[in-house]
Formats: structure tokens, sequence, C-alpha cells
């Protein structure tokens, strides 16, 4: 079959089936497994590429407008020359040519293919741009955790794919059978390995503040605003272990998690309510804001 859609002015024709298309690089639609990239792309070499994860459910999605700004204050942070209006058109059109439900988009863009490996970058490059999309089910979890030390870089703030801190501790959580990691740093909570962290003392609501150690979640941010609405009130502010440890009830945020609460937190003597009435009363908001049948 053949499909044609239109990006700007262009008109790109595709011959492909609509099923297959699921991915889109450089500008082009294709089957993801058709896609070549050169093993010189600096996403390759460096990780020097940065991303986003945009959620859509019931063909509507989340805060379109906060993940193109947060790509764009990724891009702008590493000084990556991306057009970001193009980007957004695609993220748009991967959704819309899917035919699928609820889902979400994976979004990527690097500083481009280098003609050689070096660390310090042409200024010629052309930004290389890469997404897809997929289906996925925004159901419940409840979540096992490890503590662990963060070792990440300074620049947590940007959402660069280079996650190799947040690969080795999540993956020496999984050995312990946990789902996720809660990080700290200098005994102040951080953020989980892929999501950001909240939890219930004395019937208050903390999230520890935004920092450059820290992804300004766009879940985080949508909850504490719906929250307000409410007049559920969430303190942002430093947040010890200590407080996390002895919490009545923790949960993470992020996208493709939504709120999820955390049963145990792995060789801690927490005592964790998952259906603590101040996490319920948080998590029936942001399904109302956000995840109505
Ligand atoms: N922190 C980290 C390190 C993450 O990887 C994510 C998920 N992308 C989040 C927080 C949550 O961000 P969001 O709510 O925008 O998905």
């Amino acid at each position: 079959m053949v499909f044609i859609c239109s990006l700007g002015n262009e008109l790109i024709w595709n011959f492909l089936s609509m099923d297959q298309i699921h991915a889109i690089y450089n500008g082009n639609f294709d089957n993801l497994e058709d896609i070549k990239v050169s093993p010189l792309s600096r996403a390759y070499t460096f990780s020097d590429s940065v991303y986003e994860v945009i959620p859509f459910f019931n063909n509507e999605v989340i805060a379109f407008n906060r993940h193109i700004e947060r790509l764009q204050y990724s891009c702008r942070s590493m000084n990556i020359d991306a057009n970001i209006d193009q980007s957004s058109k695609e993220i748009l059109q991967l959704i819309s040519l899917s035919k699928i439900k609820d889902g979400y988009v994976y979004y990527q863009i690097s500083r481009g293919v280098d003609p050689i490996r070096s660390h310090m970058y042409s200024s010629k490059l052309h930004a290389e741009t890469f997404g897809y999309v997929t289906s996925h089910k925004f159901e419940e979890q409840t979540l096992k955790v490890a503590l662990c030390e963060d070792i990440r870089w300074q620049r947590c703030d940007i959402k660069s794919t280079s996650l190799l801190g947040n690969v080795l501790s999540m993956n020496e959580a999984k050995d312990q059978a946990c789902d996720e990691v809660i990080m700290y740093k200098e005994n102040k909570i951080t953020e989980g390995g892929a999501s950001n962290v909240f939890f219930i003392k004395n019937n208050r609501i903390f999230t520890p503040s935004l920092s450059s150690n820290i992804l300004p979640g766009i879940t985080r941010e949508l909850l504490i605003s719906e929250a307000a609405k409410h007049e559920v009130k969430i303190m942002e502010q430093d947040c010890s272990l200590d407080d996390l440890v002895k919490a009545e009830s923790v949960w993470l945020t992020s996208s493709t998690k939504g709120l999820a609460p955390v049963s145990e937190i792995v060789n801690q003597n927490s005592n964790l309510d998952v259906s603590h009435p101040l996490f319920k009363k948080c998590q029936n908001i942001f399904k109302d804001a956000y995840f109505k049948e």
C-alpha cells in the first residue's frame, strides 16, 4: 500500500503497509528493524544524545508541550542544534500512523554522525533523529526497591541517553529481585533509577526539590500541580534517607509507570502502606486528570 504523509512542506512517500510503520529515522518513516545507523553516530560512540518518552492514553498525548519543552531544554544544554518543531510533528505522526490507543513514543536526538570518533565534535554536524512508537499498558504496579548511592554525573537534569549509572544500579537491584532503586547523594534522596520519588511522613507528602541531580519529571510536575488544585500540598524540599526509611508510604512516578506504590525497601525495616489514603487520593486525582477511560 502506498501511504503519503506530509512533513512540513515536503511530501514523503513510503511504500509500506500502515501496520509496519513504527519508526522514523532522520525524517524517514520505516520499520524499526529496517533502520540502519552509522557506527560513527555519536549516540553510538559517546551516548552524545538526548531523548524523551512521550505517553498517550486513549489517543490523547499526555502533557505533549511539556515533553517538547524538556526535549528542547536537553538539546540546548548539550549544544545540540535540533529542529524541535520538526521533531514535534514526527512524534505526533508516529502516534497517528500507529493506530495504537495506549502507548508511548521514544524519541532520540543525537549530535550527529561524526567523520571520525573524537571527543571534540565537528561544528558542522547535523542532528540525527530517531523515534519509534509502541503500545503500553498503563497498569498499576507495586514496586520492590533497593536503596543505593547515586553514582551518576552532576547534570541529571538533562535527559541524556548516557544512563550508565542508572543501568549499573538498577541491575544490581535486579539481582536482589527489585524492580527499581531509590538513589541518594550525601544522605539526601535524589530520585529513582527511572522515576521520581514521593513519600508520606506524619500525613504530609514530600518529594525532593529539583536540582541538577534530578530529572524534572513531567509526571512529578503534573502530580504536584493537580494535587494543589485539590488542596493537597506536596512539599518540595531536601529529603533525608532517614525520612524515606521511616515513611508511611512511598511511591515513584514516571510517564510509563504513573504513580507506582513501593511495597518494600529491601534491607530496611520500613512499614509501607501501598493503600495509604493520601496516596490513593493522589492516585485518583492523577487518574481523573490524565487517565480517564
Ligand atoms: N527520573 C529519571 C532518571 C527517569 O529516567 C525518569 C523517566 N524518564 C523520571 C525521573 C520520570 O520522568 P517522567 O515523569 O517525565 O517520565
